[in-house]
């Protein structure tokens, strides 16, 4: 690699505006909420004349300047296509590319580089899972188990694989606090499973799974198991191995990473065994006009040119993730969760969907107001400079589950804080006398 690419990516970090992000393992920034806002300029943004309050994160997360810049960075001093050049700028291209491979190893615990593949995010990769693995092995009489709190993206290509393949779908059903059913889990979960596709935290209520006891059960029935980690692997520390994961998916924008990435890490002999998803360059070893020969993994599954600048700039926020410690972020959000909950419980007419306890939810509170429809709350916070969403949060049975059409959702990051938590509840009471006094 050249003298520039070795600087560009040294051993104890990268100096950039905004800061230096180390990119050792071990290194820990200190947890200093102030300094860290400081990183994201558009948390300085006014929206409506006032302060942007940004408690979407759970829908995308936003970026700090390190990612932004090394994106710039990289088109600026290294762009070319990845693995078929010869040339300079290929070679570092192809080498700043693969070395965020091992990036994503390092944050989720894989045994190796080769078990991480490049998608376009979660849905892609569960997509994989359905079409490289699933669809050449079940059959009639095979099952797989999801659960009543899965994202759209791991429901739908499973009932698409059920139609197409004539298998049967069982799941989980969640309990009225938005916890699985694990009783009736152990019921479900037998000799016909083939697979258990499981969210580790849901989207729509903060529900945190517990899915190495899941996955035992579907060990034991000698099926395998795919995790949903779009909002786990960004907020707690992951490990696939303690997991009992055979496969994770999760997607790099949630994790102040770009759009148009996502992982998918899968065990290796698992991964050895499957079938390319899609066709094309780079995934073979050799064609002709008669037949083809596939590549190994990883670069089996990746067809075409991938987005490499993407997957660069991810690496950075996977350092940047590392440096302060997912642990930390963790226990920042457990703490927003606590002043959430007790904020939100103080506000006449509100209702938090989900598990009571802190320690069983993610950094998502799902709530209802009293007479007041989800999407004029949604835009009643948003005159206050409050971002939220309103709507299904892409997991319907869990809004019928709950009896409603939908919900609002406010989702806090390693950047929020307990002010714009007091804001929110602010906002709410505001929105709760405006539609008051305008009622009947
Ligand atoms: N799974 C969960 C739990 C999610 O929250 C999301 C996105 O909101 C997805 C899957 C889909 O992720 P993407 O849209 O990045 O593919």
């Amino acid at each position: 690699m050249s003298t520039s690419t070795a600087s560009h990516e040294s051993a104890d970090g990268v100096t950039i505006p905004g800061g230096r992000v180390a990119a050792g393992a071990g290194a820990r920034r200190p947890f200093d909420v102030a300094a860290i806002r400081r990183d994201f300029p558009i948390l300085r943004r006014q929206v409506e004349g006032k302060p942007l309050v940004y408690l979407d994160s759970a829908a995308t997360s936003q970026r700090p300047v390190q990612v932004l810049a090394e994106l710039t960075r990289f088109y600026r001093d290294h762009n070319a296509n990845v693995h078929r050049g010869v040339h300079t700028l290929s070679v570092e291209a192809t080498e700043l590319y693969e070395g965020v491979r091992e990036k994503v190893r390092a944050l989720i615990g894989g045994a190796s580089a080769r078990e991480v593949i490049f998608t376009r995010g979660t849905t892609e990769s569960i997509n994989l899972v359905a079409h490289g693995w699933a669809r050449a092995r079940l059959a009639p009489g095979d099952e797989v188990v999801i659960s009543e709190i899965e994202h759209h993206s791991n429901i739908v290509p499973w009932q698409m694989l059920r139609d197409e393949r004539g298998i049967a779908l069982r799941v989980i059903p969640m309990r009225s606090d938005g916890t699985l059913d694990l009783d009736v889990a152990r019921e479900l979960i037998g000799p016909r499973t083939r697979l258990l596709a499981i969210t580790h935290v849901s989207n729509a209520l903060g529900t945190v799974v517990p899915v190495r006891e899941l996955a035992d059960l579907a060990h034991e029935a000698g099926a395998l198991v795919l995790v949903d980690g779009a909002q786990s692997v960004p907020h707690m520390p992951v490990d696939v191995t303690e997991l009992g994961a055979d496969f994770l998916a999760f997607s790099a924008h949630k994790m102040l990473g770009p759009t148009g990435v996502g992982v998918l890490w899968g065990r290796m002999e698992v991964l050895e065994s499957m079938q390319p998803f899609m066709g094309g360059g780079d995934m073979i070893l050799t064609v002709s006009l008669e037949r083809s020969t596939w590549n190994e993994i990883p670069h089996r599954f990746e067809a075409g040119t991938p987005n490499f600048a993407d997957v660069v700039a991810f690496g950075t926020a996977i350092d940047y993730l590392r440096a302060l410690g997912l642990d930390a972020v963790r226990r920042h959000e457990l703490d927003l969760v606590d002043h959430g909950l007790a904020v939100l419980g103080d506000v006449p007419g509100v209702t938090v969907h989900g598990p009571r306890e802190a320690e069983r939810r993610g950094g998502v509170f799902s709530f209802s107001l009293e007479g007041v429809h989800p999407h004029d709350v949604g835009q009643t916070l948003s005159s206050e400079g409050v971002a939220v969403r309103a709507g299904h949060h892409c997991a319907q049975p869990v809004m019928q589950s709950l009896g409603v059409a939908a919900t609002t959702r406010a989702s806090v990051y390693l950047y929020s804080t307990r002010p714009e938590l007091d804001a929110l509840a602010a906002g709410l009471r505001m929105t709760a006398r405006f539609f008051g006094d305008a009622g009947p």
